[in-house]
């Protein structure tokens, strides 16, 4: 996998080479830790990018391990759905999975030694004078009521929150810091929470749960991870990380670093924003080709190779910027440019009837798969004297500077004869439904526009989704309301052929319809009567936006 080989230069290659230099026996030791409550999308592949690129660079691990700190919103089956789009970006993690869930009974006795040391205590202040009690970025904050309860008194009141005598948002354990830090984390941040919820590991054994901040650093320390990656919005969040492990007994101190998120152009990159579009049916599912997630841009035709491409230009840097969609786009299009099988589809088709043929005639003509690469064959197609092209290769009362087929006009068919056109026939609503042309060979050196088209005998109905950016903001994750800018054109569907030769080849997938762009069959569709492709990206940048 060579394209995960980072340069040595990011800012985190110079703190692990400096790492290396004061503990020349020890491993590198990363992890990636997914929260289960959505699928992964472009964001977390930058993140697994690094986790994993860096381990396999410096001969470390990597572990996967879900936070599943959070029993109300995390499921089984983001779970399945998580570790089946790692293993598809190409990236194995270290041993068996891992899950903080495992780690609750040491977190709790951690819990205790914070309470026994004075460190932490049990507040019965409402979650709404919590808030208040906390102060702003302007304002340090006031001590709870509760702050000086005496070791004792802390330590029934948690042993009773974790027996379950206390109600839901009435009581919660807090570390105790400093309410004037200028750092708001670390203004006595909540360790421990009232969730009488099922978990989906743990079932009904617990009904306290720890908070991420707490779980997340003890979880780090006891897999003995020696760099703990994350984005930049938990930079404050590093002081509490290190006041953690600092007040209790853990042998491994790992170190937190912190690197710059991963922003898109025209989508948005938060799980809760996907939710919103998925509940309001903007999509049915996580998978919509339309999406950032994994799963939508591998049904897209988006291939591992091309994700980690991106991410690996992308970089390590502290900079917070917005990516443009091309930079994406560009990676999957050059590694299709060299890939693809060659094949001329007709999105939307208009007949064309060739009078200077007889009827019966059949000409088979034999064409190159990829025409720089000859390694990948040949194959046949049909030239007779019915033939489809797209509608828009054709105007009757052609725009200045139209230079494809009109009236009394001549073009090049794409590995074929010249054509003529002479005259076209309307239906009843005034639609052109055939064009009658002659055809010649070519003579001369003048020069034609070249069109594609597909002879009738070759056709296989199928439909074709076009895909335009979801949104009609680059921003959509900075507006108030996310549904009212959304592309009403960002999906299109199109009803046409395909060359027969496509499904001779069935393990071929992607294809380049020239002149069009890049597609993908829709494997599900594969042995019904119309077959779906999905238009992975155009041809070249803007082609049809
Ligand atoms: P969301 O806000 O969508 O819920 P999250 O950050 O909570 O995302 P997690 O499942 O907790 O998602 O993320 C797992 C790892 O991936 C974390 O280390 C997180 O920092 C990283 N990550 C998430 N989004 C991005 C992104 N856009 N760019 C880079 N890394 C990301
Ligand atoms: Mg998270």
């Amino acid at each position: 996998m060579q394209n995960l080989k980072n340069k040595n230069t990011s800012f985190i290659h110079k703190i692990i080479e400096n790492f290396f230099k004061k503990n020349k026996k020890k491993t590198l030791h990363t992890r990636f830790p997914p929260d289960p409550n959505g699928y992964l999308h472009i964001g977390h592949a930058k993140s697994l990018c690094i986790n994993f690129g860096l381990a396999q660079q410096y001969h470390g691990k990597c572990n996967l391990r879900f936070d599943d700190t959070n029993p109300n919103i995390q499921h089984n089956k983001y779970i399945t759905k998580i570790k089946k789009d790692i293993l598809w970006l190409g990236f194995k993690w270290n041993k068996k999975t891992k899950y903080s869930s495992t780690y609750f009974n040491k977190i709790y006795k951690y819990a205790i030694e914070l309470i026994k040391k004075n460190l932490a205590y049990v507040d019965k202040l409402k979650k709404h004078e919590i808030r208040s009690y906390r102060g702003t970025l302007t304002k340090p904050g006031t001590n709870s009521p509760y702050r000086n309860q005496t070791i004792e008194e802390n330590l029934l009141l948690f042993k009773n929150m974790m027996l379950g005598n206390f109600s839901e948002g009435t009581v919660c354990l807090r570390a105790k810091i400093n309410m004037q830090s200028p750092c708001i984390i670390m203004r006595d941040p909540i360790l421990y929470r009232i969730k009488f919820v099922k978990h989906n590991k743990t079932k009904k054994k617990w009904c306290i749960y720890p908070t991420y901040d707490f779980a997340h650093c003890i979880s780090d320390a006891i897999e003995n991870i020696t760099h703990s990656l994350c984005t930049l919005e938990f930079q404050d969040n590093q002081k509490l990380y290190n006041w953690i492990l600092k007040n209790i007994t853990i042998i491994n101190h790992p170190k937190q670093y912190e690197y710059s998120r991963l922003n898109l152009e025209y989508c948005t990159l938060s799980k809760r924003k996907i939710k919103i579009l998925i509940t309001n049916n903007i999509i049915k599912k996580w998978d919509d080709p339309r999406l950032p997630t994994i799963a939508g841009l591998r049904k897209r035709g988006y291939t591992a190779s091309s994700i980690r491409n991106f991410c690996h230009k992308l970089g390590i840097t502290k900079q917070n910027n917005l990516i443009q969609m091309s930079s994406l786009e560009s990676c999957i299009r050059k590694e299709l440019n060299i890939t693809t099988y060659r094949t001329m589809s007709i999105l939307e088709p208009i007949k064309i009837v060739i009078c200077n043929m007889y009827h019966k005639f059949q000409e088979k003509i034999n064409v190159l798969n990829h025409p720089k690469n000859s390694q990948l064959g040949t194959q046949n197609i049909i030239f007779s004297n019915i033939l489809y092209i797209e509608k828009t290769d054709f105007q009757e009362k052609p725009k200045k500077k139209y230079y494809r087929l009109t009236l009394g006009k001549t073009i090049k068919l794409k590995y074929s004869y010249i054509l003529t056109a002479h005259s076209i026939k309307k239906n009843h609503n005034n639609k052109i439904t055939k064009i009658f042309c002659t055809f010649h060979k070519v003579q001369n050196n003048k020069k034609y526009s070249i069109i594609h088209w597909i002879s009738i005998q070759d056709t296989i109905p199928a439909e074709f989704r076009i895909y335009n950016y979801l949104f009609t903001t680059k921003t959509p994750s900075t507006k108030k309301n996310l549904l009212s800018h959304i592309n009403p054109e960002s999906k299109i569907k199109k009803f046409g052929f395909i060359n027969k030769n496509i499904i001779k080849n069935l393990e071929i997938y992607r294809y380049q319809f020239e002149r069009i762009g890049y597609f993908i069959t829709d494997k599900k569709t594969y042995n019904k009567k119309k077959i779906i492709f999905h238009q992975i990206v155009t041809l070249k940048e803007n082609w049809n936006k």
